[in-house]
């Protein structure tokens, strides 16, 4: 009893559709061995192949009962070697061309002017970081470059330019026709990739306004610009959640720096008050093998430790051999750390006092995380009209089990996300706080989150008939 999800587990899974699960038969085995959320990652698809997988999480979603939520991941400015690069071996100490038309071994970028963006004595990453070049002239439309680190290197390869603040304008062609394909096909939020600073997420916001659409954006942190302070400050104020977005993040940075930043983001996102996924060779060696390896598992473990909304799989969903063993292992791990004391002690200091936007809500959400703690309570169940209150509740890391009433669909979904909540849509509009109470009870019983004789914690606004700003918390026995 108690339990913040079906399977009890608070800490919640992503998983990332592919040619390996992107099936409705595929979305529901994900589903059902504990995937929360699901990604798209447009870098891989057409505008066209959006509405088709937003219909699988739908059909799965329908037949597990709860809400399931899915989201967009803009490819925004990354850059990767072209179609048109032959594949090739570079070799540490030789020289080779970045750009089109060079002359001996070239390496071409699609979408960049290298002359442009890579001025002498900047750096050019291949393959994730792997390659090293080294720009040490620039010729009209291309640059010559030392190879400083070398390995193979073939089209579709990830590109990045870490010593440099790129021209590069943060949506590309693609990345507006998917935003207009999702809309269109139902999407519950977007992600985007290389936020440099605030105004990007800005930007993908008035694009998705300009739509019609109003669903939230998470900022992808895998730029070192977008990280440091005051940068990530005005990110996080900017953003409806974030993603510790590892893999490019370390090509940027540096490996060594991707666990200390990845402390300091997810301190600085709950501080803000904003869901928080960590990404990125989670469970690597599961895109084959059927276990993790015990440095994976402890790495997922340490992503909950850390204090992460959502732990994130990638190719081990979307291209490995075994999909949902990747998730039932990502699940059985995190249920693991979420036994242990460290999961609480963690996060023993409590975030700083939010005035924000909505003061009351966040002392009634400290109140309500306190009070549940002290009197044992089974769950906190809270009306919510936009998530607010539930992100408030998740973001004091409550002792039990957070449920979530709203009337809107897209919010439970976005609350998928979110740490330790269950979300559920209530169709029913209370009048008095009678009614809310009573409903409370009805839901938290339903969900098997409580028992008759259990106490309960209940936030909700009032007039109730105003459908006020949380400002109230009761506590009630269930059936008392
Ligand atoms: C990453 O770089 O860690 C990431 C999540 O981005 P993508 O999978 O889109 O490359």
């Amino acid at each position: 009893m108690g339990d913040a999800d079906d399977d009890g587990r608070r800490v919640k899974i992503v998983a990332t559709l592919g040619p390996a699960s992107a099936t409705p038969a595929g979305v529901g085995d994900l589903a059902r061995a504990g995937a929360d959320v699901f990604r798209l990652n447009a870098a891989h698809l057409t505008p066209d192949g959006i509405a088709p997988l937003v219909a699988m999480v739908r059909g799965a979603e329908a037949a597990i009962g709860h809400p399931l939520a899915v989201f967009c991941d803009l490819a925004g400015p990354k850059l990767r070697v072209a179609k048109g690069t032959a594949p090739a071996a570079l070799v540490e100490g030789t020289a080779v061309t970045v750009g089109a038309g060079g002359s001996g071994a070239t390496v071409e970028v699609e979408g960049m002017e290298p002359a442009r963006e890579c001025p002498p004595g900047t750096r050019v990453l291949l393959h994730d970081g792997k390659v090293v070049l080294l720009v040490t002239a620039a010729r009209a439309a291309v640059v010559r470059a030392d190879v400083v680190r070398g390995g193979a290197v073939a089209p579709g390869m990830g590109v990045n330019l870490p010593d440099v603040e790129t021209s590069l304008t943060s949506l590309t062609e693609h990345d507006l026709g998917c935003i207009a394909a999702a809309l269109d096909g139902g999407i519950d939020a977007f992600s985007l990739s290389f936020v440099r600073r605030a105004a990007d997420v800005t930007a993908l916001r008035r694009r998705i306004a300009a739509r019609g659409g109003a669903v939230p954006v998470i900022a992808k942190l895998e730029k070192a610009q977008a990280v440091a302070s005051d940068a990530l400050a005005a990110i996080l104020a900017a953003a409806d959640g974030i993603m510790v977005a590892r893999g490019d993040l370390g090509a940027e940075t540096s490996p060594e720096m991707v666990p200390v930043l990845q402390k300091r983001i997810l301190k600085a996102a709950r501080a803000a008050g904003i869901p928080t996924i960590t990404a990125t060779e989670m469970l690597e060696s599961m895109i084959h093998e059927p276990r993790p390896t015990r440095a994976e598992a402890s790495d997922v473990a340490n992503a909950a430790f850390d204090g992460s909304d959502a732990v994130m799989l990638s190719a081990e969903t979307a291209i490995g051999d075994r999909p949902a063993a990747a998730v039932a292992a990502c699940a059985r791990i995190v249920r693991e750390a979420e036994r242990h004391p460290e999961f609480r002690t963690s996060w023993a200091v409590a975030p700083p006092a939010f005035d924000a936007v909505d003061p009351v809500a966040d002392a009634i959400a400290e109140a309500a995380a306190a009070a549940v703690a002290h009197l044992g309570a089974a769950a906190i169940v809270c009306f919510t009209q936009s998530g607010r209150t539930a992100r408030l509740l998740a973001r004091h890391r409550p002792a039990r089990a957070v449920l979530a009433l709203t009337p809107h669909a897209g919010v439970a979904r976005a609350l998928a996300l979110v740490w330790g909540v269950t979300s559920r849509v209530v169709a029913e509009q209370p009048e008095d706080h009678e009614d809310v109470v009573a409903l409370a009870e009805r839901e938290a019983l339903r969900v098997g989150l409580a028992a008759a004789g259990d106490l309960l914690v209940v936030t909700h606004g009032a007039p109730v008939v105003a459908r006020a700003l949380t400002n109230l918390m009761r506590v009630r026995r269930i059936g008392g």
